[in-house]
């Protein structure tokens, strides 16, 4: 049994996201989809918003499941006893970050991997912080994010639309 963890911000779900959730989803016996608190990122949804974006996304993968934690991916990892922990690569601006908490997470918790899966094509560009601007002025976001996510995340940026 090989259980996954797969963190980030989710601040919200996007297309991307959900193209590494699915891939993650056939590697492994269980993926964990942590929404975890970034330091760095204000954030715009609340924690409770984003892990119910997520539920509503995953609902029809029957191996993934979503959590939140308010510590350390590493530790968490360690809790559950998971053996690997799934980043996805943007271009290279998210490599160098990403290398660096994949050297500290390992130092953390020595029993879990990383494994990074790449960005497709048409996802590498595709980011939150994007969605999020678009949407708020006004674009049109239903190629970014998930459709089941769509409506809620549309009312939450654009109250008065
Ligand atoms: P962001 O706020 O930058 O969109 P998150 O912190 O939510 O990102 O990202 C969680 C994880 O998902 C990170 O490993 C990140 O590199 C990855 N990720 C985010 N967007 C994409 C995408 N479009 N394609 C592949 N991986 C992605």
């Amino acid at each position: 049994m090989r259980t996954a963890v797969y963190p980030g911000s989710f601040d919200p779900v996007t297309n991307g996201h959900m193209e590494i959730i699915r891939r993650a989803a056939a590697l492994f016996d269980r993926v964990v989809v942590l929404v975890a608190v970034n330091a760095m990122k204000a954030g715009f949804f609340s924690k409770q918003e984003r892990v119910e974006l997520l539920e509503l996304c995953v609902a029809q993968i029957p191996n993934v499941c979503v959590d939140f934690t308010e510590g350390l991916v590493a530790h968490y990892a360690r809790d559950i006893a998971a053996d690997v922990i799934v980043k996805g690569l943007r271009a290279m601006t998210d490599f160098e970050f990403e290398f660096q908490q994949a050297l500290i997470n390992r130092q953390l918790n020595p029993g879990a991997e990383t494994v990074f899966l790449p960005a497709s094509g048409t996802s590498m560009y595709l980011s939150s912080g994007m969605v999020k601007q678009v949407c708020a002025l006004g674009g049109d976001i239903s190629e970014f994010v998930p459709r089941e996510a769509l409506p809620l995340i549309v009312e939450r940026i654009q109250p008065s639309k």
